[in-house]
């Protein structure tokens, strides 16, 4: 017998997984909900998880910018997934839902930023800075470099 904690609701229930007799699929007890049988079967025979990270980015003021899976992947393949994003330098001001990596590792599942701070703090700066000057400012090129391309394009 196995038992699996329930992670897809508050209640965390103590699941309980056993061969069913029939010896085909397993019988699951001590879910209080139908999800927790579904999220049983799949712990056994192949869990999955959203991967939640951060990636680097080339803006000084925005060392990391949040990230996760647009969905669930394996979860023998989160290390392998992290290794990539790892590889990653951001150097757009990306915001909420784009895209960072398409199809990880090839799972069919995107990775997308997951906060507006970078986007909004760099438009900011540069739609105030427009309205004094119609140029960049140095300093303000120096601290942006590079907001028209990444270097995963
Ligand atoms: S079995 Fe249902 S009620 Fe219990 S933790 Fe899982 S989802 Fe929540």
């Amino acid at each position: 017998m196995k038992t699996i904690l329930c992670i897809v609701c508050p209640n965390g229930c103590r699941l309980r997984a056993e061969k069913s007799a029939e010896g085909e699929g397993y019988d699951i007890s001590g879910n209080k909900c139908k999800r927790g049988v579904d999220f049983a079967t799949a712990e056994i025979t192949n869990p999955t998880r959203t991967l939640t990270t951060t990636v680097r980015t080339s803006f000084p003021g925005f060392p990391v910018l949040p990230v996760r899976t647009a969905g669930e992947i394996p979860k023998g393949k989160i290390r392998e997934a992290m290794n990539c994003l790892n590889a990653i330098t951001v150097s757009r001001p990306l915001g909420i839902g784009e895209i960072v990596a398409e199809n990880i590792l090839g799972l069919g599942v995107d990775v997308i930023v997951t906060s507006n701070i970078l986007k909004e703090t760099v438009w900011t700066l540069i739609i105030n800075s427009a309205v004094i000057s119609p140029t960049l400012p140095p300093a303000l090129s120096a601290t942006f470099p590079s907001i028209t391309k990444t270097e995963h394009d």
